[in-house]
C-alpha cells in the first residue's frame, strides 16, 4: 500500500446571508457563505485539522467577496455563523486517536514488561515482596507459607513513604503477627498495578 501524507480541504458548512455587496453595489442581496476546514491525512486516514477558512460570493453578481471588504453589519453575520462552528469536526482526529491509543497500548506494555522481571509463580516460603500499600505508602511483607496458589505472608508493621532503600525496612523486628493471605492472582493484580516494586529471595531459594 502507498502511504501518501496530504493536506485536503473539506466543506463544513454553508449558509446564506443578506447584506450590501460592495462588488455590485445591490442593497440587501443574497450571499453564500461556505466554511471550510482543511485536515491533514494519511492515505485515507484524517490525522488532525490544520485550519479553517471561508469562501463568500454574492449570489447576484457572482462575485467572490473578501471578507475584510464587507460591511461591519455582514461582517458580523459571518462571525456569528462562523463562530457556531470553531470546533474542528472530530473525525478529523481520527487518524491521531489512533496513534495516541497505539503509544498508549504499547507504553502499558513496555510498563507491565518492565514490572514484571519479577516471576511471582515462583516465590517461595521466606521470600519477600517490596510492595506499594492502598495508601500510597511502602512496606514488605514475608511469605510464610505457600500452598499451590495461595500464601501466607507476614505483613511488615512499618511504612515508609519511598521506595528507596524499601529492602532496609525488612528486618525481623518490624514484622508483627499480622498474617494475611493472598493469592497469586492477587498478587498478580498488585503487580499489574505497578505495585510490586521488588523481591527479595530468600538465601534458601534461588529462581
Ligand atoms: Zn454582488
Amino acid at each position: 500500500m502507498i502511504v501518501i501524507l496530504g493536506t485536503k480541504t473539506h466543506l463544513r458548512h454553508a449558509a446564506t446571508f443578506q447584506g450590501n455587496c460592495p462588488h455590485c453595489q445591490l442593497n440587501q442581496v443574497d450571499f453564500e457563505l461556505q466554511l471550510y476546514c482543511d485536515y491533514t491525512h494519511l492515505t485515507f486516514i484524517p490525522l488532525f485539522p490544520v485550519k479553517r477558512h471561508g469562501e463568500i460570493h454574492c449570489t447576484h453578481c457572482n462575485a467572490y467577496i473578501e471578507y475584510a471588504d464587507l460591511p461591519q453589519s455582514s461582517k458580523s453575520k459571518v462571525d456569528a455563523i462562523a463562530h457556531q462552528k470553531r470546533i474542528f469536526p472530530v473525525w478529523t482526529f481520527t487518524g491521531s486517536a489512533v496513534i495516541l491509543v497505539v503509544i498508549c497500548l504499547f507504553l502499558k506494555n513496555w510498563y507491565v514488561k518492565s514490572h514484571t522481571d519479577y516471576p511471582l509463580e515462583q516465590l517461595q516460603k521466606g521470600d519477600v515482596v517490596l510492595y506499594e500499600t492502598e495508601n500510597g505508602y511502602y512496606s514488605t511483607f514475608k511469605i510464610l507459607e505457600r500452598k499451590g496458589t495461595t500464601f501466607q505472608v507476614l505483613v511488615n508493621e512499618y511504612v515508609q513513604d519511598t521506595y528507596f532503600d524499601l529492602e532496609d525496612l525488612d528486618i525481623p523486628s518490624n514484622y508483627g503477627k499480622q498474617k494475611e493471605s493472598l493469592s497469586l492472582e492477587d498478587l498478580n493484580a498488585m503487580e499489574e498495578n505497578g505495585r510490586i516494586e521488588g523481591i527479595e529471595k530468600s538465601n534458601l531459594n534461588s529462581f
